[in-house]
């Protein structure tokens, strides 16, 4: 591996890893004798929409799941935001302060707190350390003894992986930041998780009744909503769906899953208003459809673990230089042609609606054939050679946008690698049992394969996985999406070498057998 000159005295670690384990504190208890103590549980939302900020379309929320047995206690706070710190609304200080609140006012642990943002693109207040630590005291103060249960559900409808194979070998992505390869180029899509990781808690005690559902799925909240307002997107309405028909004391907590590669289905469509609504309300119901299903019992198991992992950090110096030869190479690719929009486009359509007589109609074209002339065939032939290489700027141009956006990317995180002074990234691992349920958190976009060969070790599908939680890293794609030649968005916008996922996901399944 090259290093940029920067680097050159930082040598590079990668061989000799060892895990830093516990600097939060393990807070751990070891299964108990079911019902010797029961299993206490405690739910509050605040919300924490920025009314500031322009219209809204519907409320951002924290809500605070508190959990407690015997000795041990548990956090759980999910946001209604883009990510815990590092980009968006939420800054680098909310967890620290939340924590240190937690420990202040109510003796928790740091290590014992786990916050998961959805990954929704609305705006929180400004204040939204303090509401979040509000919500965790209102849930505090009224535990009350509950039964558990967990299942995994089921929706395919709402999600598409947006890495695109190409016959080239390339991996092109579905973003708005920029515009898709020719459909022609596209060989192969990625995989989807379709499974809903849900944990119901019951009230133990008359009149009982579903206190909380917590659930676990993979995909990026951004699919808006019509009016442009801010909105916590399709998570917004699918916690919406669950509370409304389990009952106003009910609430529902969404840990958002590896979602990294993962769209809102129809992501791009511009013939419809864009809205998260009715992916939503799918979401919501088909939660709502296995969570009825799970029979909640007394078990009061209640684990939770905080270790940090080191992982290796990439130079980026060889892939910016290669895409910075690629840009080079298109921008050198781009011909003159005699043609420019305002001639393309009718044009276009002309050949396009008739492909045999596009410049007249047919029987100018036999008159000239029985004359023993091709005036207008030369003129179609013509027309069409400079269609063609317009069509090849535009696609051009099209790549280069793409390149670009990478490029930026590529050249920011090789920034704040230099100006790190070093090769690895301290992370925060959680693991978390709650009855036979159990998750595992990482802080940064995992892709939807991460998930996948982590919950694979777990057939009986109550172990779960769920990134955007407790800081944010970007994105972590696996070490084949990091080989990408053509750059997409996932493996640029990443500071880890591809080295990381092997150390990752032994150590996750670790974490996730030890609860
Ligand atoms: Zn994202």
């Amino acid at each position: 591996m090259r290093l940029c000159p920067d680097l050159r005295g930082v040598a590079p670690v990668f061989h000799r890893f060892t895990w830093i384990a516990f600097v939060w504190g393990v807070v751990a208890a070891a299964p108990k004798p079911v019902n010797a103590e029961p299993l206490l549980a405690g739910v509050a939302k605040v919300d924490i929409t920025n009314v500031d900020a322009g219209p809204v379309n519907d409320p951002l929320y924290a809500k605070a799941l508190v959990l407690k047995s015997g000795d041990t206690t548990a956090v759980l706070v999910t946001v209604d935001a883009v990510a815990i710190g590092e980009i968006g609304p939420i800054k680098s200080d909310y967890l620290p302060k939340v924590r240190e609140g937690l420990k202040a006012d109510l003796g928790i642990p740091p290590g014992s707190v786990l916050v998961n943002a959805s990954h929704c693109h609305g705006i929180v207040c400004s204040d939204v350390a303090e509401r979040t630590i509000a919500a965790v005291k209102a849930a505090h103060a009224k535990l009350v003894p509950v039964k558990v249960g967990a299942s995994a559900g089921h929706e395919d409808r709402i999600m598409e992986n947006r890495r695109l194979k190409l016959k080239s070998g390339k991996v092109a992505d579905v973003r708005h930041a920029y515009a898709l390869p020719p459909d022609e180029e596209v060989a192969e899509v990625g995989p989807v998780d379709p499974q809903i990781g849900i944990l119901r808690l019951d009230r133990a005690d008359a009149p009982g009744g579903t206190l909380a559902v917590l659930y676990n799925f993979a995909c990026h909240p951004i699919q808006g909503v019509p009016s442009g307002g801010n909105t916590a997107d399709l998570i917004g309405f699918a916690s919406k769906v669950i509370e409304e028909n389990l009952g106003p004391d009910s609430l529902a907590l969404f840990f958002q899953g590896c979602g990294g590669d993962i769209n809102p289905a129809l992501y791009k469509d511009v013939e419809n208003p864009r809205s998260g609504e009715p992916l939503g309300n799918l979401l919501g119901l088909s939660t709502l459809r296995d969570a009825r299903k799970i029979e909640c019992r007394a078990d009061n198991r209640l684990v939770v673990r905080s270790e940090m992992l080191t992982l290796p950090r990439r130079d980026q110096t060889e892939r910016i230089a290669a895409l910075e030869a690629e840009q080079r190479r298109l921008l050198a690719s781009l011909q003159g042609t005699s043609l420019n929009f305002k001639t393309f486009v009718p044009l276009y359509v002309k050949y396009g609606v008739s492909g045999d007589f596009p410049s007249y109609s047919s029987h100018r074209y036999l008159h000239e054939q029985k004359l023993g002339r091709e005036d207008l065939a030369k003129l179609d032939a013509d027309n069409r050679r400079n269609m063609k290489a317009y069509l090849q700027n535009i696609q051009t141009m099209e790549e280069l946008t793409r390149v670009q956006t990478n490029l930026a990317l590529l050249r920011k995180h090789q920034a704040s690698l230099i100006a790190s002074g070093k090769r690895t990234v301290d992370v925060e691992l959680t693991g978390l049992r709650v009855g036979e349920w159990t998750l595992t958190t990482f802080p940064g976009e995992l892709t939807v394969q991460i998930g996948l060969n982590i919950k694979k070790q777990f057939p009986q599908s109550r172990t779960f996985v769920a990134g955007y939680t407790n800081g944010y890293i970007y994105y972590a794609p696996t070490a084949e999406q990091l080989q990408n030649p053509g750059s997409a968005q996932e493996d640029c916008d990443t500071i880890l070498a591809p080295e990381w996922q092997a150390i990752y996901e032994p150590k996750a399944v670790e974490i996730l057998r030890g609860l």
